[in-house]
C-alpha cells in the first residue's frame, strides 16, 4: 500500500561559472567543454580562462566569438569570463576595466588559494575592484568577507582539489559577514566537470546546511539572469 509520503525533489541544474579551456591551461577548446557540460546537465557554464596583461586582449574576443556561437546553436547557456590571475594587486582594477570593455561578461580574479603564492592583498583588491567572483579566496579575512558582503561580491566554494581545503573557512567567513557564496568546479579537464549531486555534497562539505546550500545554486543563477539581462 502506498505511504502516502510524497517526496518533492528540487533539480539543481549546474551552473558553473568558473572553467578553463585551452585559451589557458585547460585541455578542451570551448565548444568540447560546453558539449561536455551540456551533456552532464548543465544549464550554464562561463569559460573564465587564466589571463594577464599580456593575453587578456587575446583570449576575450575568441571566447565571446565562440559563447555566442555555442550559445545559439545548442540548449546551454555559455558565458564569455576571464580569470585574472596572479596579477599584481595593484593592477587588478585596471585590469578588470579592460576585461569589461573587451566584451567579458563575468570578471573572476584568482584569489588567495592556500595551495599557492597569490600575492597578499590579491583578495582585497579584487573585492574592491568590483570583480563578480572572488574565486578561491583561501584563508579569506573577516574584514575582506565583510566588504566582498558590502560590494556584492561573490565568494566561491570550489570543487578544485586543494584550492577547496579552506572551503570551511570560506564558507563560515561569508555566512558571518554575510556575503553571498556560488560554486564552481574550475574544471580544467572534462573529468572536473560535476552533476548538481556532487555539487550538493561540495557544499555539504563546506558546512552549508540545506537552505544555505539552496541560496548558493540560487546565487549562481541570479549572476547568470543578470548577465542574461544585459
Ligand atoms: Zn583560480
Ligand atoms: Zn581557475
Amino acid at each position: 500500500m502506498n505511504s502516502g509520503v510524497f517526496y518533492v525533489i528540487f533539480v539543481n541544474l549546474m551552473i558553473d561559472l568558473h572553467t578553463h579551456s585551452l585559451f589557458s591551461d585547460g585541455v578542451l577548446v570551448p565548444a568540447e567543454l560546453v558539449r561536455r557540460a551540456m551533456v552532464k546537465g548543465y544549464e550554464a557554464i562561463a569559460i573564465t580562462d587564466h589571463a594577464d596583461s599580456s593575453n587578456i586582449d587575446f583570449i576575450i574576443p575568441r571566447i565571446v566569438r565562440a559563447a555566442e556561437e555555442l550559445s545559439g546553436l545548442m540548449p546551454i547557456t555559455v558565458i564569455p569570463g576571464i580569470e585574472l590571475t596572479h596579477v599584481p594587486p595593484e593592477s587588478i582594477k585596471k585590469l578588470v576595466k579592460e576585461a569589461r570593455k573587451l566584451g567579458a561578461k563575468l570578471v573572476v580574479v584568482h584569489g588567495e588559494s592556500p595551495v599557492e603564492p597569490v600575492a597578499e592583498g590579491t583578495n582585497r583588491a579584487a573585492i574592491v575592484a568590483g570583480v563578480d567572483i572572488l574565486a578561491h579566496p583561501g584563508l579569506i579575512t573577516a574584514q575582506d568577507a565583510s566588504l566582498a558582503a558590502r560590494k556584492g561580491v561573490f565568494l566561491e566554494i570550489t570543487a578544485r582539489a586543494g584550492h577547496s581545503l579552506t572551503n570551511g573557512h570560506v564558507a563560515r567567513a561569508a555566512l558571518k559577514a554575510g556575503a553571498r557564496l556560488v560554486l564552481d568546479t574550475d574544471a580544467h579537464e572534462p573529468e572536473d566537470l560535476i552533476d548538481d549531486l556532487f555539487a550538493e555534497k561540495v557544499l555539504s562539505g563546506a558546512g552549508l546546511d540545506v537552505k544555505e546550500r539552496a541560496a548558493a545554486f540560487r546565487n549562481s543563477r541570479e549572476i547568470v539572469n543578470r548577465i542574461l539581462g544585459g
